[in-house]
């Protein structure tokens, strides 16, 4: 399902956190083979490993493509992430991918502090991060343009009855920064899109779901489309908001869902 490159991201330099696997990984080697110089970035080392060699495999062998292990929770790490891309004459697109989805963690009533916290850190501080050091990178470096997406999820939308409550929680506030932080911006050029996925065939979630058929189901059947998404569907939607072709769009809820938000009766 990727396309043909077209360059559409010919001399940019971009970030990609949670980039050793699902979207994140996806993603990096569509921003590669679209002419990115691209630093994957995630909390696990021996995953970046596998995920460069894939990423290297497919990408045009000219292409600048490096790891970096940040967990995006700690600052420090976020900002050394960001400034190391100084000397490659620094960041014009970061992709705010990096997230989690706790087995523990549940509705109001029987999620702990501890899930909450954790998820919260990841989720919303790890965005909030990204943001802030790449906001001070492009004008660092005097960029008239920036484009910063940030994942979200379709639970930010649509209630769920399958709970995760610090979850859902996570993705609504990481939904009404990028809106923020949008308008803030706009004048300096810099764009910011959350961007918001329906369930996926990804280790996230089909780890958790397991060999479940009724979990499985559970969540299936809402889809128009009788299928899970797949994270190249995301990466594609990625490329477009990162890319001068979405020069105008800014502030958006951009939703990759097959049209799962969309839908009341499903075709059975
Ligand atoms: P994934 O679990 O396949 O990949 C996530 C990556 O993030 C992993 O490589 C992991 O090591 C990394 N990571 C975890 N904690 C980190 C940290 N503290 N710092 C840096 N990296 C860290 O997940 P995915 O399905 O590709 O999900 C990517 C994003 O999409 C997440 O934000 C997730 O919430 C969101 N999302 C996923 C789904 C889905 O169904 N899979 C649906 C909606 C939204």
């Amino acid at each position: 399902m990727a396309t043909a490159p077209r360059g559409r991201l010919q001399g940019k330099n971009a970030i990609i956190t949670g980039a050793a696997g699902g979207i994140g990984l996806e993603t990096s080697i569509l921003f590669a083979r679209e002419g990115a110089s691209v630093l994957m970035a995630d909390i696990s080392e021996p995953a970046l490993a596998t995920a460069l060699a894939k990423v290297k495999s497919l990408a045009p062998s000219s292409a600048r493509v490096e790891t970096i292990k940040c967990d995006v929770s700690k600052e420090s790490d976020v900002q050394a992430m960001v400034e190391s891309q100084d000397s490659w004459g620094g960041t014009d697109i970061i992709f705010n991918n990096a997230g989690i989805m706790h087995a523990d963690d549940a509705d109001a009533v029987d999620t702990s502090d501890k899930i909450w916290d954790l998820t919260h850190n990841i989720n919303v501080k790890g965005v909030w991060y990204g943001c802030k050091h790449t906001v001070l990178s492009l004008r660092r470096h005097k960029k008239t343009k920036g484009s910063i997406i940030n994942t979200a999820s379709v639970v930010a939308l649509v209630g769920s009855a399958t709970p995760q409550l610090a979850y859902t929680a996570s993705k609504g506030a990481v939904l009404a920064l990028t809106r923020e932080l949008a308008i803030v911006h706009a004048r300096e050029g810099f764009r910011f899109n959350a961007l918001c996925p329906a369930p996926l065939n990804t280790p996230l979630l089909q780890d958790w779901l397991g060999d479940d058929q009724a979990k499985r189901h559970r969540r299936e059947v809402h889809f128009p489309t009788g299928r899970f998404g797949e994270a190249i569907e995301q990466a594609n939607a990625v490329v477009f908001l990162a890319s001068d072709e979405a020069s105008f769009v800014n502030g958006t809820d951009f939703v990759v869902d097959g049209g799962m938000t969309k839908a009341y009766v499903t075709p059975e």
